[in-house]
């Protein structure tokens, strides 16, 4: 073998913000600062592809330790130090970094390069003992828990110990010698649980952290949440060696996390959280409140202006809100991380519209800044504003959205409890997100908006409210209480707003959003003016229209769906279902259709439905006037329709004890016992159905006929499609086909006037995808039913998997998300394409679209795009989102960098 070694390690001039895939989304942003001059500490990033081939083979790859030593050899001529020196020791912080932020998901280790040693040179250099004891302290706890795997509680133990044997309360309390006795216990912790000595060669520190970042990748809570933010389970971290800088070095130290823009509400103006004398990872861990990054232009003035020099040149850099990690270091202002902030919904909307009007981005990546995921946020209720309900406590708010739920105090009570929760934490931590993921919102008492518990609950569109610090959080206890002494306990109600930051007791209600009263058109143009988010929102669609290749229709059964889903923007009906035409009162027509014992009774029974289903469709086609409205053939089981076989055959034998038998139902039974299927989704239903009891289509047809012809007399402009349902092949549909076209021809002559309808199919069984090119000699249109397609592709019951077994699926990472919900591309995506092409090659004017549920689903939208469809069809409420989508999709022809494989994988 003499291929050229590959390469894993790279300086941070080296890189660039393009190299996430290598870097690390984290590695390729600090290179980025570093390029632009700004003042990153000196470090070197270890690529992705070592920690892969780390977790593939077990062990480092060859040459790694070799090229860690060239960069530490030039880090340390950087600095003109030496890592673990005993005098003026360097020290590096150990930070994974992938592709993708995985906020607090994977491990840290900072100070590494300390030793018994190198703390009396860092104690020297610093002119601080007990600043280099706490270091100390902190090193050897964080090694032992995160690359040891020693029990954190051990640790906290005998801290408690010192301090008590000492009477102080807080960590501050302790002295230096104090520290060193505490660094003693850790020592005696590690040797007890490892059977060895905490590691005193820094190089040998160094190299256990790299590999214990690497195999953080795949620690439980980090594959939880890749599972849950569709991150590839494949891609591996990089690992960032950074020289190390100090923020508790005392009062003109510090440490802070600041946004360009506030993340929450997407209001102009920097943002963010400070505090003095302390580690960046206080900040995070939210177990200290900090301040508001403004208190720091009174506290050091001069680092304040340029932090925001800094942040304005990364805004300008990146044209997109950036947030960033920094310390100050004596004085001096260093930046340790950046990257392109985490939003909320309402706040992405707001700031594609800023950035947009600032001149920084165009339309076209504006629209690749908010998503319909996005926009489903902003479609949920809000609390009642003239509510009379109190808070009983007022926090930050961090991430909006009204919760109500039972107040639960950690992750399993969160898991376990059925119904809505509320998790209730003094602060997370990442082992919470469990909780954090089965909660409708998480309240805490301690924490800024960018505390950890913040962080993840706004990238997952959770309600949060941090920083409550006047509610006392007993965990223990599981109850809360608050400053007017009203006790919360696990189970009771509580309410949280995400938007005001209030905590009420009990359930408040809870009205719709301002964004669907929007799309109502139930606000006027002046209310609109009022709030930026509404303004934004209503300029994205319209940016998002004017782009989309994709049309938006509709599934809608009533006039006032239909109505509804055209003030909503839809532009017809893509699937009308016919079925529940048949339910309620007009149930036992059915009955007497399937006991009825000549044709002439048939005949009786339909002519007795007829006018109730034309009734039916003059509505809609008059509230989709000037809209295509394509009306699906009855599709479900006739059983369906009739009573309970249990139910039924109770009654019966109760009639016949009391000696008062009903022929009617005793027929009713047998027609039921007659029609029982072990599968009815496999059964008697769709096309099957139309051809078993031919007058019921006939009848079908007939009233959309005599509607559309009593639409056209009143000067309306009815444009009815036929669809047929779950056809397998050509040939049923064309039976179908003739069937229905000798009805229309019929109502045509009476009428005296043409009626045209298009006559087309559902492709929802993976047979008709395959013979969809000899389909389309007959068939009009196609609309894919991607429901029974992928049901019937997986081979999965629709209606019972999701609630069984799908959960092991996730876990096992077989597939990302539900493939009820997001296409999967790779089985049931296949036999789409094959049949929008083998379909259009024999009819290339062949109408295609899709009404199954992933006609609204984001991913499932651009995928639909993709392969050509000309339209989806949707939910109402869901319209806005396939509109939006549609246009982003169209946009993003080519995928952005940060787009994300979705769907079933493997
Ligand atoms: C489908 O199968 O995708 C579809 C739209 O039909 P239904 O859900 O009514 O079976
Ligand atoms: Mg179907």
């Amino acid at each position: 073998m003499n291929e050229t070694r590959q390469r894993y390690v790279y300086g941070f001039a080296e890189g660039d913000m393009d190299h996430k895939d290598l870097l690390g989304g984290k590695g390729a942003n600090l290179a980025e600062m570093t390029n632009l001059g700004l003042p990153v500490p000196p470090g070197f990033t270890i690529s992705t592809e070592a920690c892969r081939r780390f977790l593939t083979d077990g062990k480092e790859p060859p040459g790694l330790a070799e090229e860690i030593g060239e960069h530490l050899k030039r880090l340390e001529s950087a600095r003109g130090m030496r890592l673990g020196a005993a005098d003026n020791p360097m020290l590096v912080s150990v930070r994974s970094g992938a592709k993708y932020s995985m906020p607090g998901m994977m491990e840290t280790v900072l100070d590494i390069g300390l030793n018994d040693a190198s703390v009396d040179g860092l104690a020297a250099a610093a002119g601080d003992e007990r600043f280099a004891w706490d270091s100390y302290r902190r090193l050897v706890q964080m090694f032992g828990a995160t690359v040891l795997g020693i029990d954190p509680g051990e640790f906290a133990t005998a801290l408690d110990e010192v301090k008590r044997s000492r009477g102080v309360a807080g960590d501050d309390g302790l002295d230096a010698a104090a520290l060193r006795e505490v660094v003693a216990a850790y020592k005696r912790i590690v040797r007890e649980a490892t059977g060895r000595d905490f590691p005193q060669d820094p190089r040998e520190q160094l190299d256990m952290a790299v590999r214990a970042v690497f195999s953080s990748w795949n620690i439980e809570r980090a594959r939880v949440y890749r599972a849950r933010e569709h991150i590839p389970h494949d891609l591996g971290t990089a690992v960032n060696v950074m020289s190390m800088v100090f923020g508790n070095l005392g009062p003109d130290s510090g440490t802070g996390v600041a946004f360009t823009r506030d993340p929450a509400t997407g209001a102009p103006g920097v943002y963010g959280d400070y505090l003095a004398n302390a580690q960046g990872e206080d900040v995070v861990a939210g177990t200290r409140t900090p301040v508001p990054l403004q208190e720091l232009e009174r506290i050091d003035p001069a680092s304040f202006e340029e932090l925001l020099g800094v942040m304005s040149v990364l805004e300008g850099h990146y044209r997109d809100l950036c947030d960033v990690e920094f310390t100050i270091e004596r004085g001096k202002l260093w930046m340790l991380q950046t990257r392109v902030g985490k939003r909320t919904a309402a706040a992405a909307f707001r700031l594609a519209v800023q950035f947009l009007d600032d001149g920084l981005i165009d339309v076209k990546t504006a629209l690749g800044r908010v998503t319909g995921e996005q926009l489903v946020q902003l479609m949920f209720p809000q609390f009642d504003p003239h509510s009379d309900g109190e808070p009983i406590a007022n926090g930050v708010p961090a991430s909006p959205g009204a919760a109500v739920g039972a107040a639960v105090f950690d992750s399993a009570a969160a898991t376990r409890h059925e119904g809505p929760v509320i998790l209730v934490r003094r602060e997370t931590s990442p082992d919470d997100l469990p909780g954090i993921i089965a909660a409708e919102g998480v309240l805490t008492s301690r924490g800024g908006k960018t505390s950890h518990a913040a962080v993840v609950a706004r990238g997952m569109g959770k309600t949060c409210v941090v920083g409550t610090d006047t509610l006392e959080v007993d965990a223990e206890e599981r109850r809360f209480t608050a400053p007017d002494g009203t006790v919360v306990r696990e189970g009771d109600l509580i309410s949280i707003d995400g938007t005001t930051g209030a905590v009420y007791a009990g359930a408040i209600e809870v009205v719709p959003s301002a964004v669907v009263e929007y799309f109502e058109g139930r606000l006027d143009a002046d209310e609109r003016h009022l709030d930026p988010v509404l303004q934004a929102v209503a300029r994205m669609m319209v940016y998002a229209d004017e782009h989309r290749r994709l049309g938006v229709h509709a599934n809608a059964d009533t006039p006032a769906d239909a109505a509804r889903a055209r003030q909503f923007g839809a532009e017809g009906i893509g699937l009308c279902r016919t079925e529940h035409m048949f339910l309620g009162e007009r149930r036992h027509h059915v009955e007497e259709l399937i006991l009825a014992e000549s044709a002439a009774e048939q005949d009786k029974v339909l002519a007795e439905l007829l006018p109730m289903q034309l009734g039916d469709f003059v509505g809609i086609f008059a509230a989709m006037d000037g809209l295509p409205v394509t009306i699906r053939l009855i599709d479900p089981p006739l059983h369906e329709f009739l009573p309970d076989f249990t139910d039924l055959s109770v009654k019966v034998a109760l009639a016949e004890e009391r000696g008062a038998v009903d022929g009617g139902d005793v027929r009713l039974l047998q027609a039921v016992r007659r029609l029982h299927e072990q599968n009815p989704m496999l059964g008697l239903r769709g096309v099957r159905l139309g051809l078993v009891v031919p007058g019921l289509v006939a009848m079908q047809v007939r009233a959309i006929a005599e509607a559309a012809a009593a639409r056209i007399r009143a000067g309306g402009d009815p444009r009815p499609e036929i669809m047929v349902p779950l056809i397998g092949g050509p040939e049923e549909f064309e039976l179908m086909r003739e069937e229905i076209q000798r009805v229309l021809d019929d109502v045509a002559e009476t009428a005296g006037f043409a009626i045209s309808a298009k006559i087309g199919t559902m492709i929802e069984l993976p047979r008709a995808a395959l013979t969809a090119g000899r389909i389309a000699e007959r068939a009009e249109f196609f609309s894919f039913g991607t429901n029974d397609l992928t049901q019937t592709t997986w081979g999965f019951s629709r209606d019972d998997v999701e609630g069984s077994f799908f959960p092991v699926y996730f876990e096992k990472g077989i597939f990302a998300a539900s493939p009820f919900e997001s296409l999967d591309e790779v089985g049931v995506g296949r036999l789409v394409s094959i049949a929008v092409d083998e379909g259009r090659a024999v009819r290339p004017d062949l109408a295609i679209g899709v009404c199954g549920e992933h006609g609204g689903d984001p991913s499932s939208v651009r995928f639909f795009d993709r392969v050509g469809l000309d339209y989806v069809s949707c939910s109402p409420f869901r319209v806005p989102v396939a509109r939006l989508e549609a246009g982003r999709a169209a946009v993003a022809a080519k995928a952005g960098p940060d787009a994300r494989p979705r769907a079933a994988k493997r």
